[in-house]
């Protein structure tokens, strides 16, 4: 594994991390290897490459390290969390610019409390899926650059189960629970470099930390938008899974939705839906509010930054608000508008009175049979009216409404077949997922569960 190193983060105050070398596994195997990405990264691989991503060998000018976070799990403060089930190998320059290249699922590390510090083909594929469908979507996200399998059997709660540990990469781990964790602890100095690093890795425009808070709330407030408009359900936004450069972070029990519910829950752990579907955008406000919190330490007027501060964080809304009407907007072919609001709303109010397919109708809307999904509505054809004398740019609408999402009950059965031993259906949807605007050949992967195959929770799954 050749690449170029340059371990940034490894080079900040010490308290930031622990050094932790990934634990070997007994028989690594790869899985998958995302050869495109790693061309952009700038690594080469050679055979051997299961061995450096499943942690048996450490690649040479790498520095791992398990890094230090805390954070709000469904709003506890927890005031220690930090890498428990990943490593850090280091960051590597390539034509993408600088990216983290994390092991996760590569054993135990000063941060583990009681965990095993693995993670079992479940998990993995479906992180590796999930992301990569979200790229290709379009979303920022972490990307999966590899999936190896460890020859080894971990415990869950199901039973024994193969491991596996995949292989992450992202423009930077900095979590909105790193600031807090050395908020907490009063640690100006390493809350001083975690800021000037995530300054350089995520805004480099941005001169102080107020400056920083407003990048991060309008990145923020861009991607929930962006989550809102694919269905998409993160279902543990804690504050230690909320990036501050704005990208997607921690697939655990996150879902595509079938059939709309505005309020749509899947994760097993939420019970009073705190992350459903339409709670994201207020979470993730509330989340930003703690990232504020945690940079007080770093101004010199702390009433005066308290107040601009609570400025920032509430422009939230706003931003969303906008970004939201924009990407509907663009859904349904108009332009953004007080008109196209009123449709937008219309059209959704349609599909939840109905519980109609989310994905299906706006692409079916793009192909020109939205009365297939939503005809038997009473206020159908008054919306359908209002909707063409708007004058829809319709020829585009197929390049932004999605013929395929990677739905719930094909990630089931791509896992429950790859635990056999089956690795076909992941390929076959993992190829078409990389194209999801295009027509999919595959009906299969084009069309809602039936009713035997609905997905009703999801699991956080380590
Ligand atoms: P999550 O919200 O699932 O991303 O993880 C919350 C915390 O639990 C993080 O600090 C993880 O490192 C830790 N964790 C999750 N699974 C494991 C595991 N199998 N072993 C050790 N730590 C874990
Ligand atoms: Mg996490």
């Amino acid at each position: 594994m050749q690449a170029k190193w340059d371990n940034s983060y490894a080079a900040l105050p010490s308290q930031m991390f622990t050094r932790q070398a990934p634990v070997p596994v007994a028989a690594p195997k790869g899985l998958m290897l995302n050869s495109d990405h790693a061309e952009e990264l700038g690594i080469i691989f050679g055979e051997d490459w299961p061995v450096f991503l499943a942690g048996n060998q450490i690649p040479l000018g790498a520095d791992p390290i398990a890094q230090a976070y805390a954070g709000h799990q469904f709003g506890h403060w927890n005031p220690q969390l930090g890498d428990g089930r990943a490593v850090l190998l280091g960051e590597v320059l390539g034509p993408l610019g600088r990216f983290d290249v994390q092991l996760k699922g590569a054993g135990r590390t000063a941060w583990s409390r009681n965990g095993d510090g693995r993670a079992w083909y479940g998990p993995v594929l479906r992180e590796y899926m999930i992301s990569e469908a979200m790229h290709a979507l379009g979303i920022p996200t972490t990307r999966a650059l590899a999936a190896v399998s460890t020859g080894e059997t971990i415990l869950r709660e199901q039973g024994p189960l193969p491991g596996a540990v995949i292989c992450r990469t992202a423009s930077s781990h900095i979590r909105v629970g790193t600031f807090q964790y050395f908020a907490a602890r009063d640690d100006k100095q390493a809350l001083d470099a975690l800021l000037q690093h995530a300054k350089k890795r995520h805004y480099p425009e941005a001169q102080t930390a107020e400056r920083f808070l407003s990048a991060a709330v309008t990145a923020q407030a861009r991607l929930i938008a962006q989550w809102m408009g694919v269905g998409f359900i993160h279902g543990v936004m804690n504050t230690d899974n909320s990036h501050v450069g704005g990208i997607t972070i921690d697939y655990g029990p996150c879902a595509f939705m079938d059939d709309f519910v505005p309020m749509k829950t899947f994760s097993s752990i939420d019970r009073q839906g705190r992350y459903a579907y339409g709670n994201q955008p207020n979470l993730a406000a509330w989340n930003m509010a703690q990232l504020a919190t945690a940079l007080l330490p770093l101004t010199e007027d702390r009433d005066a930054s308290i107040i601009r501060f609570t400025e920032i964080v509430q422009s939230f809304g706003d931003i969303f608000d906008r970004e939201y009407s924009a990407i509907f907007s663009r859904k349904i072919g108009l332009p953004s508008d007080q008109e196209t609001d009123a449709l937008i709303d219309g059209l959704l109010k349609m599909m939840a009175d109905i519980g109609a397919d989310f994905t299906l109708c706006f692409r079916a809307l793009a192909m020109g049979n939205l009365h297939a999904h939503l005809g038997a509505h009473p206020d159908f054809a008054d919306w359908h009216a209002r909707w063409q004398a708007a004058g829809p740019a319709q020829a585009e609408l197929a390049q932004v409404n999605a013929a395929i999402i990677p739905r719930n009950h094909l990630i089931e059965a791509m896992i429950a077949d790859a635990v056999a031993g089956d690795l076909r259906l992941f390929h076959a949807l993992h190829g078409a997922l990389k194209t999801p605007f295009s027509h999919c050949e595959n009906p299969r992967f084009a069309t809602p569960p039936s009713p035997q195959e609905i997905v009703t929770k999801t699991f956080c799954g380590t």
